[in-house]
């Protein structure tokens, strides 16, 4: 059975993804070996790779396959580097990060929506997950500083305590600006200076908290 997911999957990476302009051979790689029907809902499993969002419960989404693998590009992700993943949702984008980096510590404001995920990933055999339930708009300063931090909700301003939690040449990508409409953006840090990016238009989901909506 499981041949029919992977010929849709290579369709994914081939159509929507390489032809579109993702050209990171590592990022390519990891997307051509998630299985994203894993972490959407029974009900929508038929649209698993089919390039847009998909609704998880509790008014959350999965994001857009084009969109994980756009923003995974974007923070260069080098073996040996340690991610902090806020909004973990379904799992998919943690597992994607897993593949790529030493270690991936994840946090998600619902329980509910990180156990699933937990169980998912435990499913599939990823390891090198850590997993909080709480706000991540204050980041996980125990286990800071983190060499690249990836939001995947939108934020009404880059959270201080993501900035502060960032290594020195790390990188954060988050998305920035209303409730409903964001531009991507890249942060960059060099010492005490933050160098900020736009990268691309998108719509999440609000990254709700303290440093939030
Ligand atoms: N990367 C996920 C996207 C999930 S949508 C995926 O592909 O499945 C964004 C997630 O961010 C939601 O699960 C939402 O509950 C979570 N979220 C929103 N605000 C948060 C906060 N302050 N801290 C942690 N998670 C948050």
């Amino acid at each position: 059975m499981a041949e029919p997911w992977e010929r849709e999957r290579s369709r994914m990476v081939e159509e929507d993804l390489r032809r579109r302009g993702i050209h990171d051979p590592r990022v390519l790689d990891a997307m051509a070996a998630v299985p994203r029907h894993r972490f959407v809902p029974e009900e929508e499993r038929p649209h698993a790779y089919e390039d847009r969002a998909l609704p998880l419960e509790l008014g959350q989404t999965i994001s857009q396959p084009y969109m994980v693998a756009y923003m995974t590009q974007a923070l260069r992700v080098r073996p040996t580097d340690r991610v902090l993943e806020i909004g973990t949702g379904s799992g998919y984008q943690t597992a994607v990060l897993a593949r790529l980096a030493a270690e991936v510590l994840t946090v998600e404001r619902i329980g509910d929506l990180q156990g699933a995920a937990r169980d998912v990933l435990e499913e599939i055999g990823v390891d090198n997950v850590r997993f909080r339930v709480g706000d991540g708009t204050l980041g996980w300063p125990e286990h800071a500083p983190y060499d690249r931090i990836l939001v995947t909700a939108g934020a009404p301003t880059v959270p201080p305590a993501l900035r502060a939690q960032l290594a020195d040449g790390g990188v954060l990508v988050i998305p920035v600006g209303e409730p409903d409409l964001q531009e991507l953006v890249a942060v960059t840090r060099a010492g005490d200076d933050y160098h900020t990016t736009a990268l691309v238009g998108c719509r999440f989901v609000p990254l709700v908290g303290d440093e939030g909506w």
